[in-house]
C-alpha cells in the first residue's frame, strides 16, 4: 500500500537531485568566453600573463570589457564582485576594483598578474561567496 508514497517520494528525490545539478553563480564558467584569450594575445599581450589566462580558476569570476574603440586599453573585472557585492550589501569601504562595472587595467603586466592572481582569494571576493552560498542555503 505504501508503494504510492514511495513513488511519490521518488519523485521528490528526483527534484531534489535536478535542483542540485544546476552549477552555482561562483562555480559557472560559462560566462568566461574563450574568444578573450585571442583579443588580449592580439591586442594586449604586454599587459596580461597568459599562463594565468588559461587557468580554470579563473573562469567562474573574470570578465574581459573588450573596447573596440581603442582595443589596447580593455579592461577587466570580476562577474561576481561587479553583480553581488553592492546587492548584498557588504561593507563599501572593501569593494575590490574589480567590481567597477567599467573595470581596470593597470599599467603593466606585474601589477596586472598580481591583481587577477589575487583575486580569487581576496576578503572581500571570498566574503561575495560565501554571502552567496549563505543566501542559497536560506531558499
Ligand atoms: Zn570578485
Amino acid at each position: 500500500m505504501d508503494s504510492e508514497i514511495e513513488i511519490q517520494q521518488a519523485k521528490n528525490n528526483a527534484c531534489v537531485q535536478t535542483d542540485n545539478l544546476a552549477i552555482p553563480v561562483w562555480e559557472d564558467t560559462s560566462g568566461f568566453d574563450p574568444n578573450w584569450l585571442t583579443l588580449i594575445r592580439q591586442y594586449q599581450q604586454d599587459l596580461f600573463p597568459p599562463h594565468l589566462m588559461k587557468k580554470e580558476s579563473i573562469k567562474p569570476w573574470f570578465v574581459y570589457y573588450f573596447n573596440e574603440n581603442d582595443k589596447a586599453k580593455s579592461t577587466y573585472g570580476c562577474r561576481l564582485c561587479k553583480e553581488y557585492y553592492d546587492q548584498l550589501k557588504l561593507n563599501p569601504v572593501h569593494k575590490p576594483v574589480l567590481a567597477n562595472p567599467e573595470g581596470t587595467l593597470k599599467r603593466d603586466r606585474h601589477q596586472n598578474t598580481n591583481t587577477i592572481s589575487k583575486h580569487r582569494l581576496s576578503k572581500s571576493h571570498m566574503a561575495v561567496i560565501a554571502a552567496l552560498k549563505a543566501s542559497k542555503r536560506k531558499t
